[in-house]
């Protein structure tokens, strides 16, 4: 039997152990071990890496989440429209009937890695002066139309704890922001709300990243490209191994009808496998089941839909196919 756990965080740090140890040893020996050079260098990579102007690296991505709505003056009283956990994307649609005159803020998470519908949540929260805070934490590299996670919202939330994507040596995390007034505001913060040593400016926090943390960052940063194709190509192993031969690739989307007339128009054929439930069929009417008594099955009849796949379907028809899906919104 081989056991195979839920994660091993150890493989990469063997895989790049060298670059590690020697990063690890460089701080060690510098003497400089809080908010120095390698805290400087990878705030500055990884606002590269996001797209954004600022990266201010924090103790945790929790840290991150709540002093955004600190500096946001998000606070007692105001609401913040937040997605149930278990949805993988927030539905747009169900935003904007919960705005209220108290809805300060919308706070997306980005959960598994796939990120949320950001060109309708975005116009959504400039249209109604909210301000929008994307948690990141499970997202690092996840694109949405070609532009990054975290870089949409007024805030990025990011967390480098040691299971994530982008995981460090022990905890941390990071605000990215194009605002260079919200950017100076966390740094102040996160060191007891002082930017010039026993000058403070506001009641803070100790929050800050250190160097060791950030040099083991950095090195994996150097590296984040081949290991999120790496991740990619194990969920596509998954995809292709795992009993199905994919006899029909069926997507669910809420606005399913939408979707497929979307794609006819653009020439691609959909089917829906299947719009009517054996229950609420003609032919076991004689079972005496009404429409709600099988509230799952009857919501994948209403959003499901089969996009072509067959063999000898070309590459460039498979990327028609997949660029047309990704613009649908
Ligand atoms: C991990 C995680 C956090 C918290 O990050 P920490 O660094 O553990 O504080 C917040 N939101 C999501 C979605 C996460 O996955």
């Amino acid at each position: 039997m081989m056991e195979v756990r839920q994660n091993r965080t150890d493989r990469v740090f063997f895989r790049y152990q060298e670059e590690f140890e020697q990063a690890a040893l460089q701080v060690l020996r510098s003497g400089n071990y809080i908010l120095g050079n390698e805290v400087n260098q990878f705030e500055q990579e990884f606002a590269a890496f996001v797209g954004t102007d600022y990266a201010v690296s924090l103790a945790s991505g929790l840290d991150a989440l709540w002093i955004a709505f600190r500096i946001l003056g998000i606070g007692a009283g105001d609401e913040v429209i937040v997605q149930g956990n278990t949805y993988i994307a927030i539905d747009p649609d169900r935003i904007e009937e919960k705005i209220s005159p108290d809805t300060k803020a919308v706070l997306v998470v980005h959960l598994y890695g796939m990120p949320c519908e950001m060109n309708r949540i975005t116009s959504l929260c400039r249209r109604y002066g909210l301000k929008l805070i994307e948690d990141c934490a499970q997202s690092h590299g996840a694109c949405y139309e070609g532009r990054m996670t975290g870089s949409f919202g007024d805030i990025g939330c990011f967390s480098f704890y040691p299971s994530k994507h982008l995981g460090g040596f022990g905890d941390g995390g990071a605000i990215v922001t194009s605002d260079p007034g919200l950017a100076q505001q966390v740094r102040i913060f996160r060191n007891y709300g002082s930017d010039k040593r026993y000058y403070n400016k506001v009641v803070g926090a100790n929050s800050r990243l250190d160097e060791l943390q950030a040099a083991l960052l950095r090195v994996k940063l150097r590296h984040i490209r081949t290991l999120t194709s790496e991740r990619q190509e194990a969920a596509m192993r998954y995809l292709r191994g795992i009993t199905s031969q994919w006899h029909q690739f069926v997507v669910r989307c809420k606005k399913r009808d939408r979707l497929a007339s979307y794609l006819k128009e653009k020439g691609i054929d959909t089917l829906i496998h299947y719009p009517v439930p054996p229950h609420l069929s003609e032919a076991y009417r004689y079972l005496n089941l009404k429409k709600g008594d099988l509230p799952v099955t009857e919501q994948f009849a209403r959003e499901v839909l089969s996009l072509p796949v067959y063999n000898g379907m070309t590459r460039a028809e498979q990327d028609y196919v997949t660029a047309a899906v990704n613009a649908f919104s």
